[in-house]
């Protein structure tokens, strides 16, 4: 691995770029080559997990990557996973054992909703959910046997933000691990290990990848944690593919140009949507009206691409908007080049009755946005043209 061109003395734009590269270069290849091999020639290897063998996640792809990850947040140690949610229950039940129990922040991304409200049972794992925003509330929580605080850096799709730097010193003060989904921020805006996280994870299915043709996950964080989940991961088999490697390496290269676009643009439509009459509500981070603003303009370097909006109409009005927006897809999903629209409430939060939904802010006209790096002239113009 190189030393120097990618190392912590050098910006993030140029980590993304060179971070954990294996030098000399293989063949000369400017370009990472796809080892495209399973297994590898013995080399004397006495612990299973050093192996070479490509579901232990150590054939050269993979060791580019997990040095590349851990070198964007400035962290000890990375673990690449074959979906976001393989790198979030990977995690989860690689620290975790039966009788435990963890701090959950509410309103979590749907899938991580899931596994813990309706599997940890299942492993004897206990939970409750805590307000990020209200610190105050926290320790009335704690048991002897909470060991996991686990957060999210902005919430789906309303981009909530709470107090993040106290989750962590919470976390410190209680002996507990701290993990945080940093997937809606990426690396570029916000690096959990600087504020005091144990463990980083992202669905780099979205930003980190950011072209919407692979799904992928990382845990990025403390090598001792990341060490123990490895051995477990190693052996339920969530590896990510040397070729989805190879184009997740390729696809970080521009993260920081694409995520910076995004920030801009978002922002800038956001102001604009805001002051519009047919728009009732715009959730934005960025926004000083935002209520974690604050915690945000403390922490992250920028507000990212995401944000959700409220019209003043009716479902018929969000139908007719949707259908005359040129530039959006109406697709799941986030984080890359194009812009996405979704809306929650018949999408990502079918399966909740309207009443629970309503109680979360999920409105039935509320949008969720995912920024491109399309124009911002073309988008915003297209945007007010729906609007009309
Ligand atoms: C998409 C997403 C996930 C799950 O990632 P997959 O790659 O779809 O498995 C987890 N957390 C957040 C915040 C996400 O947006």
């Amino acid at each position: 691995m190189s030393e120097g061109v990618g190392d912590m003395d050098n910006s993030i734009d140029t980590r993304l770029v060179h971070a954990g590269e294996i030098i000399p270069r293989i063949e000369g290849a400017v370009s990472m080559p796809i080892f495209q091999s399973a297994n590898f020639e013995s080399a004397g290897e006495t612990d299973y997990n050093d192996v070479r063998y490509a579901r232990l996640n150590n054939t050269p792809n993979h060791l580019v990557l997990h040095a590349r990850l851990a070198a964007l947040e400035g962290a000890e140690a990375a673990l690449v996973a074959a979906s976001g949610m393989a790198a979030i229950s990977g995690a989860l039940f690689g620290l975790l054992e039966s009788g435990d129990h963890v701090l959950v922040s509410d309103g979590l991304y749907g899938g991580t909703h899931e596994l813990v409200t309706r599997d940890f049972e299942r492993y004897g794992i206990k939970y409750d959910m805590i307000d990020v925003a209200d610190p105050g509330s926290w320790s009335g929580k704690l048991r002897p046997e909470t060991r996991v605080v686990y957060v999210e850096t902005m919430t789906n799709p309303l981009v909530k933000v709470g107090d993040l730097a106290a989750v962590a010193s919470f976390a410190g003060e209680n002996g507990l691990i701290s993990m945080i989904d940093n997937t809606f921020a990426s690396p570029v805006n916000f690096r959990p290990p600087e504020h005091g996280y144990d463990i980083s994870l992202h669905s780099c299915t979205k930003y980190l990848n950011g072209h919407s043709d692979i799904v992928a996950g990382a845990i990025i964080g403390r090598a001792d944690l990341v060490d123990t989940i490895r051995k477990r991961f190693n052996l339920t088999g969530g590896t990510l593919d040397p070729h989805a490697c190879f184009l997740l390496l390729r696809g970080m290269k521009t993260l920081a140009l694409r995520v910076r676009r995004q920030n801009t643009t978002a922002l800038a439509l956001a102001r604009t949507l805001s002051e519009h009459p047919a728009v009732s509500r715009v959730h934005y981070p960025g926004l000083e009206s935002h209520p974690g603003h604050e915690w945000a303009t403390a922490m992250f370097d920028g507000f990212g691409g995401m944000l959700s909006i409220e019209l003043t109409g009716g479902a018929r009005e969000v139908d007719r908007f949707m259908e005359r927006l040129r530039i959006p897809i109406v697709a799941p999903s986030l984080g890359g080049v194009e812009t996405l629209i979704t809306l929650p409430a018949t999408t990502s939060h079918l399966g909740l009755s309207r009443e629970e939904r309503l109680a979360m802010g999920v409105t039935d006209t509320l949008i969720r946005i995912s920024i491109g790096i399309e124009g911002e002239d073309d988008l915003i113009a297209d945007f007010l043209q729906a609007l009309e």
